[in-house]
C-alpha cells in the first residue's frame, strides 16, 4: 500500500512536471512561432523589394508571400523556395552584368567629356580621378547612382562655362577653307596705301592658326574697307559730275551773255549804219540842192564830221565787243581747261585702276583676270595658225614650311623673288601670271614638243638656284611644274586641267621636277 501511495505521489509529481514542461514548451513554441511569423513577414516584405525585375520571380514571390502569410502553408511553401532561390541567384547574376555594363557606359561618357578641349584644368583633374575610381567594379545599384550624379555635375559645369561665353569655338576644316578664300580674295584686291597695314595684319593672321573670332573680325574689317573704297569711288565720280555740271553752267552763261550782247551790238550797229547811210544820203542831197560852193563845203564838212563820229562810235563799239568776246572766250577756255584736267585725272585713275585690276599686288605679275584674257587671246591665235601652244602650272614645293619656319612676311618676299625669277626666265612672247597662293601659270606659244621639257627645266633650275638666306640659313626653294599642249579642238581650260594633273603627278613623284602630259 505504501508503495502504491508512493507511486501515485510520483505519478502526480511527474504529471505536474509534464504539465509545466508542456507549458514551457508551449511558451517556447509560441515564442518561436512569433519570431518565425516576424521572420516570414520580413521575408515577405523583403521579397517586395525585388518586385519588378523579373516577371517569373515576381509571380513566385507573390505566391510565396501568400503561403508564408498563413502559417499552416509553410510546408507547401518550402519546395517553392528552391525555385525562388534559383531565380534569385539568376537575377543577382543578371543585375551584376547590368551593373558592369552601366560602369562601361559611364566610362564611355567620361571619355567623351575628356574630349571637350575647353574643360578647365581643375575639372580635368577631377574627371581623371573619377575615371580611375570607375575602374573598380560596382557591387550594388547604390554605388551607381552617385556616379551618375557626379557625371551630371561635370556636364553642368562644362555647360555653364560654355554659356558664360568663355568657350572658344572649335576651328573646323570649313573655317580654314573660309580663311584661305579670304586670303585669296585679299591678294586679288588693290587696297589704298593707308589701308595696307591693316590688310597685312589680317593676311598674317589668316596664314597662321586661325580662331573663329579672328576670322569673323577679318571678314568684317575687309568688308568695311571695301565699302569705304566703294563710297570713296562713288563720291569721286560725284565730284567729277559736279565739276562737269559747273563747267557746263559757266559755258552756257558765257554763251547766253555773248548772245545777248551780240543782239544789243547788232541793234546799235544797225542804228549806226542807218545814221551813216542817212548822212551819206544827206551829202548827196546837199550836192544836188546847193549851188553855193561855200555853203556846200560847210554842209559837207558837217555831214562828214557826223559820219566820222558815227564811224568812231562804231569802231569803239566793235572794240568793246571784241574785248568782251575775248573775255568770254577766255573764261570759257579756262573752264574747259579745268574740266579737261579733271577728266584727265579721272581717266588716269581709271587707267591705273584697270592696270591694277590686272596685276597681282604682291608680285606685280599679271593676276588671274589677266591670265584669262591672255589665254583667250593665245587660244584665238592657236585656232587661227595651229602653231603649238603650251600651258604650264608651277607650284612652289613645301611652301608652307617657309611660312611656318620663317614667318609670313618672309614667305611673301620669297614669292616676290620667285615671281621675278619666273618672269625673267621667259621670252617676251611668253607669259606668266600668279594664279593664286604659291601657284603660277605659264603660257608658252610656238614651242616644239622636243623643246618644252628643256625650257621648263631651265625655269625650274633658275628658281632652284636662287640663293635664299633666311635667318643666316641657306635655303633652297624648288618648284614642281606640270605642262600640257593644246591638242586639236580641245578647249584651253581642258589643256589647263591636264597641265594641273601633270603638276599633281610631279608633286607625287618627289617634287622639284617637270612632268609633261602627252
Ligand atoms: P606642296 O609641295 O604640296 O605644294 O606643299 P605646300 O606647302 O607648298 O602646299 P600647301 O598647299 O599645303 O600650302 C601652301 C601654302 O602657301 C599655305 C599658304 O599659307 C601659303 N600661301 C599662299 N598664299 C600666300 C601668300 O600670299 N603669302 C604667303 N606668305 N604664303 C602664302
Ligand atoms: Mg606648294
Ligand atoms: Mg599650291
Amino acid at each position: 500500500m505504501k508503495d502504491s501511495n508512493a507511486t501515485v505521489t510520483q505519478l502526480a509529481l511527474l504529471q505536474q512536471k509534464l504539465h509545466s514542461a508542456k507549458l514551457a514548451l508551449d511558451e517556447v513554441n509560441e515564442d518561436r512561432n512569433a519570431k518565425l511569423q516576424t521572420l516570414l513577414q520580413f521575408i515577405g516584405h523583403l521579397s517586395l523589394a525585388c518586385k519588378g525585375q523579373n516577371l517569373e520571380l515576381d509571380n513566385k514571390l507573390a505566391k510565396l508571400r501568400h503561403n508564408l502569410n498563413t502559417f499552416d502553408r509553410v510546408d507547401e511553401a518550402l519546395p517553392e523556395l528552391v525555385d525562388v532561390e534559383r531565380l534569385l541567384k539568376g537575377q543577382y547574376h543578371h543585375v551584376m552584368v547590368q551593373l558592369e555594363e552601366s560602369r562601361a557606359g559611364l566610362a564611355q561618357v567620361i571619355r567623351q567629356i575628356q574630349r571637350v578641349n575647353s574643360v578647365p584644368e581643375k575639372l580635368k583633374k577631377e574627371i581623371n580621378y573619377f575615371k580611375q575610381d570607375l575602374a573598380k567594379p560596382f557591387h550594388t545599384v547604390w554605388e551607381y547612382i552617385p556616379k551618375v550624379k557626379q557625371i551630371i555635375g561635370f556636364y553642368d559645369t562644362i555647360l555653364q562655362q560654355q554659356f558664360n561665353g568663355t568657350e572658344k569655338l572649335d576651328v573646323l576644316p570649313k573655317h580654314r577653307q573660309l580663311a584661305h578664300e579670304l586670303a585669296q580674295m585679299i591678294s586679288e584686291i588693290e587696297f589704298r596705301k593707308d589701308q595696307r597695314d591693316q590688310v597685312l595684319v589680317i593676311k598674317e593672321m589668316l596664314a597662321s592658326d586661325i580662331e573663329i573670332d579672328n576670322l569673323l573680325e577679318a571678314y568684317q574689317t575687309i568688308l568695311s574697307l571695301l565699302l569705304d573704297n566703294i563710297a570713296r569711288e562713288k563720291s569721286a565720280s560725284q565730284e567729277f559730275l559736279y565739276a562737269l555740271n559747273d563747267a557746263l553752267a559757266a559755258v552756257r552763261e558765257v554763251v547766253s551773255e555773248s548772245y545777248n550782247h551780240n543782239q544789243r551790238s547788232f541793234q546799235l550797229k544797225t542804228q549806226l549804219n542807218r545814221e551813216i547811210n542817212s548822212r551819206v544820203d544827206n551829202v548827196g542831197e546837199a550836192i544836188i540842192d546847193t549851188d553855193d560852193i561855200v555853203d556846200l563845203k560847210a554842209r559837207l564838212t558837217e555831214q562828214l564830221n557826223s559820219i566820222r563820229s558815227a564811224l568812231a562810235r562804231k569802231e569803239t563799239l566793235e572794240q568793246r565787243e571784241q574785248a568782251l568776246l575775248r573775255k568770254s572766250m577766255e573764261t570759257m577756255r579756262k573752264e574747259l581747261n579745268e574740266l579737261s584736267n579733271e577728266a584727265n585725272t579721272y581717266k588716269e585713275r581709271l587707267f591705273e585702276q584697270q592696270k591694277l585690276n590686272l596685276l597681282d599686288s604682291l608680285t606685280q605679275l599679271p593676276n588671274r583676270a589677266a591670265l584669262e584674257e591672255r589665254m583667250e587671246l593665245e587660244y584665238r591665235n592657236y585656232q587661227r595658225h595651229k602653231s603649238p601652244l603650251w600651258i604650264a602650272v608651277a607650284d612652289i614645293d613645301h611652301f608652307k614650311i617657309i611660312n611656318d619656319s620663317f614667318g609670313h612676311s618672309t614667305g611673301d618676299k620669297t614669292l616676290q623673288v620667285i615671281a621675278m625669277a619666273l618672269k625673267n626666265s621667259l621670252r617676251d612672247t611668253e607669259f606668266v601670271a600668279r594664279y593664286g597662293g604659291e601657284e603660277f601659270v605659264l603660257i608658252l606659244p610656238d614651242i616644239d614638243d622636243s623643246d618644252i621639257a628643256q625650257l621648263l627645266n631651265r625655269v625650274r633650275e633658275k628658281v632652284k638656284n636662287i640663293p635664299f638666306k633666311f635667318k643666316n640659313q641657306r635655303i633652297t626653294v624648288t618648284v614642281s611644274i606640270g605642262a600640257a599642249r593644246v591638242m586639236g579642238n580641245e578647249l584651253i581650260h581642258e589643256t589647263f586641267e591636264r597641265a594641273d594633273a601633270a603638276l599633281y603627278k610631279a608633286k607625287h613623284e618627289s617634287r622639284d621636277r617637270v612632268v609633261i602630259d602627252v
